[in-house]
């Protein structure tokens, strides 16, 4: 069974209260740029600076990096978490532009990536209007895509980029923090995050890869509940992420018992599974 298409907004979180918030653009900021990609940046970046927070620890600010870091552009000064902020008018997608392709998957599996926040402005109502976060631990090599090679008239011909996959994703990876113009409530994003934790505690980022595969098998069946055939369902296409593996049903099985021990799903029996965080 194939994943099902998904719309990417539909993050976790979204349903809960909200309060409007205000994107106080500092157009003298942005004077210098021509540019409406780097005019935005400049914008957004200050706004994240002014109005962020550490969804991680709850440290009520994030730290721009001054130095043009190429792995982040905001930390945490608390604990340290790092943010990559991507930002554009265009509603948030199934797929984003990433960099080099061999430096996000080298950063992938030395478990360097850092958590994606993507937002989605509008000039004219002078808003942010949608913002998630994709923590770290949630982005794997099945989230990105090898794009074509630059062609040789490029300025960079040959260089390889990628895209993160929003779809490959599970809603829990999913952080809304705007909705429509609305912040969502802090607790709601703090135990939304506090709830994918578990997968940190796979050492090895393969494992963790697995675990967020079978997440987004799950998502795509649309229910609560469940049964081992359901996830059987999958197996042709968790056999093309990892085409490695000669055993794909024990694998779901494995993933299936670190899952209920990571509290995300429960055991009913009799190859009944239940889900505990939707
Ligand atoms: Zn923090």
């Amino acid at each position: 069974m194939p994943l099902r298409a998904r719309a990417p907004l539909s993050a976790a979180g979204a349903s809960v209260q909200s309060v409007m918030v205000k994107l106080t653009l500092k157009f003298d900021l942005a004077d210098r740029y021509t540019s409406p990609s780097q005019r935005a940046r400049v914008l957004t970046e200050h706004w994240l600076g002014e109005q962020g927070y550490c969804p991680n620890c709850r440290c009520p600010q994030l730290r721009r990096f001054t130095n043009n870091n190429p792995g982040a552009d905001f930390e945490c000064p608390d604990c340290g978490e790092q943010y990559e902020l991507k930002s554009g008018r265009r509603r948030i997608g199934f797929k984003v532009i990433d960099g080099a392709y061999s430096t996000m998957l080298q950063r992938i599996q030395r478990d360097q990536a850092p958590n994606l926040i993507l937002a989605r402005y509008d000039l004219r109502r002078i808003s942010v209007t949608e913002l998630f976060i994709v923590p770290r631990h949630f982005i794997t090599e099945s989230s990105i895509e090898i794009r074509k090679p630059l062609s040789q008239n490029a300025r960079r011909a040959g260089w390889v980029g990628c895209n993160i996959l929003l779809t490959s994703i599970p809603a829990a990876g999913r952080i809304c923090i705007v909705n429509a113009g609305m912040a969502i409530d802090r607790e709601e994003v703090f135990s939304t995050w506090q709830s994918g934790l578990f997968l940190r505690h796979q050492a090895a980022t393969v494992a963790r890869g697995w675990l967020v595969d079978v997440m987004a098998c799950l998502d795509s069946l649309g229910r609560t509940d469940f049964s081992l055939t359901d996830v059987y369902g999958f197996e042709a296409h968790l056999k093309s992420l990892h085409p490695a593996n000669a055993n794909i049903r024990a694998k779901i099985r494995q993933q299936l018992q670190r899952l209920r021990d990571g509290g995300y799903i429960r055991f009913m029996g009799h190859g009944y599974y239940r889900r505990t965080i939707i």
